[in-house]
């Protein structure tokens, strides 16, 4: 186990400097991120795509029977929150893609600070930090 002179030599830290760091942004690996965000595109569009699909009847048309039809109306209407929710979601992670291409990623939009780390792992596409995200949607639970 003790054979490590040369392991010594070994510089971990050397592998890094193939990628260039990101200003204002610890540790974040762009590679990873950007493979997790077109993953997640690759997702989205295939979700999005099959629930506009299937609200147009593709492979099955309207049925003449008006109750039958209220039902697939009731239907296309789920689909289309689906496919809007995915849609919405789509075009944020096409926009981190883009901040990621042009070294923009991880600086919030609004405020110009580093997003927060956590932040960028629970959700990769956030384009701004934790503060500004909570004043723009003041929606958000509060704690009492
Ligand atoms: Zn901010």
């Amino acid at each position: 186990m003790a054979r490590s002179e040369a392991g010594r030599t070994l510089r971990p830290q050397h592998r890094r400097h193939s990628v260039a760091p990101l200003r204002g942004v610890a540790d974040v690996d762009t590679e990873a991120v950007r493979e997790r965000l077109l993953r997640r595109r690759e997702e989205l569009r295939t979700r999005a795509s099959e629930a506009s699909a299937e609200a147009r009847h593709e492979d099955d048309p309207l049925s003449a029977d008006f109750a039958e039809q209220v039902t697939q109306r009731e239907n296309d209407d789920v689909l289309g929150a689906i496919s809007d929710s995915a849609r919405f979601e789509l075009a944020q992670v096409e926009a981190a893609l883009r901040r990621l291409a042009s070294g923009r990623y991880g600086t919030c939009a609004a405020c110009g600070e580093a997003i927060e780390a956590e932040r960028l792992a629970a959700v990769p596409h956030a384009e701004r930090c934790r503060g500004c995200a909570e004043r723009a949607a003041p929606r958000a639970p509060a704690r009492h």
